[in-house]
C-alpha cells in the first residue's frame, strides 16, 4: 500500500500517521517497548537504539507524532508540561533576560522566579496582548519571549504572528505554550514561533489519567540542542504514558470539537446570568482579542473563566455544583472547575494574583464531553441557591 498521509487532514492524520502500523507484525497499536538498553549487533557499529533516555522506539512515536501535528520537523516527550518546559529554558545562558507572559502557568511562573533567576536569567512579566510593553520590556542581552495564549486563566489572547516578527527582528527565540488550545485548533509553528510546547497532561492526552510534556520544533539545529538538553536533564516519559497519550490523540478532533462547542454555549449562558461579574472566552465576541483568535486559530477551544459576583456567592456556588469535578488540571473528558486562586496559581502571591485579575471569585471552568444542556442546567440550580449569598448586592 502506499503511503499518502502527506495529503491527509489534520482529523484524518490523527489516526492514519506514519506509526498506524507496526512494521514488525502488523499491528494496528504501536508496541510498548519496555526495554532500558539495546544489545548491539557490531563492536564497531551501534544501532540506532542503545539506551532508553537517549532514544525509546515507543517514545519515537509519540514524539514523530506531535511533530507531525504541529507542523514540525522534531518533536520531543517529557515527563511532565513541567519538564518540557524547564528543559526548553535551559536553552538560556547565564546573563539573558526573557520577556515572559504576564498570567503564565503558575508552575513556569515558579520556575522563572525561582530557578531561573538563580542561574541569573533575568525576567520581565508583561501583558503580551501589549506589542507596545513588549518592545518597551526588550533588552540588549533579551533572548527569548515565551508566550501562551490563551493564557492561564484569564484567556487573554497574543498575537503569536506580531510578536515573532518582533522577536525575529531582536534576535529572541519564541516559546509558544499550546495547551490549551492543541495543534487541532492552533499551529504556532506555521505563525513564525520556534517551540511549541505542551503539557499533554490536559487535551491531548483528555482522560485525567496521565502526566505528560511534549515540545516541537521546525529548525533542525534549534532540534538538535533540544534533543541533547533533554538527553542530558533525562526528564524523559516513560513508554506506559507514551502510549497513553498516543491512544488520547486519536480522539483529539472530536473531543475538541464537542468540548469547544460546549464551552461556546456554557459562556454565552454565563455572560447573561446576573450572579456573574465577568466571563472570559475568546470565542465570546465582546472578548478583546477576538478577532486576533478568529485570525490565528480554528477557535477559541474549550477553557473559559468566569468571576461570580464576591467571594460568598463563589463559596456557595462551588457548594452546589454538581457535576464537574473540582479539581486542579484542564481538558479532561469530564468537565473540571477549578478555583485559580488557591490551585493553578497558588504559587503567585497574593498581590500579584490580584494585581493580574486573578481574584478570589474568578473561577476556571475546562468543559468535557458532558452534554452542554446539563451543564447549564446544573449551573442555573448552583446559581439560584446561592442567590441567598448575593442578598444585599445590586443585581445587574
Ligand atoms: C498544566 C499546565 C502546565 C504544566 O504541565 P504539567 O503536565 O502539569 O507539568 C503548563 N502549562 C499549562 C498551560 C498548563 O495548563
Amino acid at each position: 500500500m502506499t503511503d499518502n498521509h502527506e495529503e491527509w487532514s489534520f482529523e484524518t492524520s490523527l489516526l492514519h500517521n506514519k506509526h498506524k502500523v507496526d512494521p514488525a507484525t502488523g499491528a494496528v497499536s504501536v508496541p510498548i517497548h519496555h526495554a532500558s538498553t539495546f544489545h548491539q549487533f557490531e563492536v564497531d557499529h551501534f544501532g540506532k537504539y542503545d539506551y532508553s533516555r537517549s532514544l525509546n522506539p515507543t517514545r519515537e512515536a509519540l514524539e514523530d507524532i506531535i511533530a507531525e501535528l504541529e507542523d514540525g520537523t522534531k518533536g520531543f516527550a517529557f515527563s511532565s508540561g513541567m519538564a518540557a518546559i524547564s528543559t526548553a529554558f535551559l536553552l538560556l545562558s547565564a546573563g539573558d533576560h526573557i520577556i515572559v507572559t504576564e498570567d503564565v502557568y503558575g508552575g513556569t511562573f515558579r520556575m522563572v522566579t525561582t530557578v531561573l533567576n538563580r542561574f541569573n536569567i533575568e525576567h520581565t512579566f508583561v501583558d503580551m496582548t501589549d506589542l507596545d510593553s513588549i518592545k518597551a520590556a526588550a533588552k540588549p542581552n533579551t533572548k527569548a519571549i515565551y508566550m501562551e495564549t490563551p493564557s492561564n486563566p484569564l484567556l487573554k489572547v497574543t498575537d503569536i504572528e506580531a510578536v515573532c516578527s518582533f522577536a525575529k527582528s531582536i534576535g529572541a527565540i519564541t516559546y509558544v505554550d499550546n495547551t490549551f488550545l492543541t495543534p487541532a485548533l492552533q499551529k504556532p509553528l506555521n505563525l513564525g514561533a520556534d517551540i511549541v510546547l505542551h503539557s499533554a497532561t490536559k487535551f491531548l492526552s483528555g482522560h485525567s489519567d496521565v502526566v505528560a510534556g511534549l515540545a516541537a520544533v521546525k529548525d533542525p539545529e534549534l532540534a538538535s540542542r533540544l534533543g541533547a538538553l533533554q538527553n542530558s536533564f533525562g526528564a524523559v516519559l516513560g513508554v506506559q504514558d507514551c502510549w497513553l497519550v498516543m491512544r488520547g490523540f486519536k480522539t483529539l478532533s472530536v473531543r475538541m470539537k464537542h468540548s469547544q462547542d460546549g464551552a461556546a454555549k456554557i459562556a454565552a449562558y454565563l455572560e447573561k446570568h446576573p450572579l456573574v461579574k465577568k466571563v472570559h472566552y475568546p470565542g465570546l465576541p465582546g472578548h478583546p482579542e477576538y478577532s486576533i483568535q478568529q485570525k490565528q486559530s480554528k477557535g477559541a477551544g474549550a477553557v473559559l473563566s468566569f468571576e461570580l459576583e464576591n467571594e460568598e456567592v463563589f463559596r456557595s456556588f462551588v457548594d452546589h455544583v454538581t457535576l464537574p469535578v473540582f479539581a486542579v488540571s484542564l481538558g479532561a473528558v469530564e468537565s473540571i472547575l477549578s478555583y485559580p486562586a488557591k490551585m493553578s496559581h497558588a504559587a503567585m502571591p497574593p498581590e500579584e494574583r490580584e494585581k493580574r485579575g486573578i481574584t478570589n471569585s474568578l473561577l476556571r471552568l475546562s468543559v468535557g464531553l458532558e452534554n452542554p444542556d446539563d451543564m447549564i442546567k446544573d449551573f442555573s440550580l448552583a446559581l439560584e441557591k446561592s442567590k441567598a449569598a448575593a442578598e444585599g448586592l445590586t443585581i445587574k
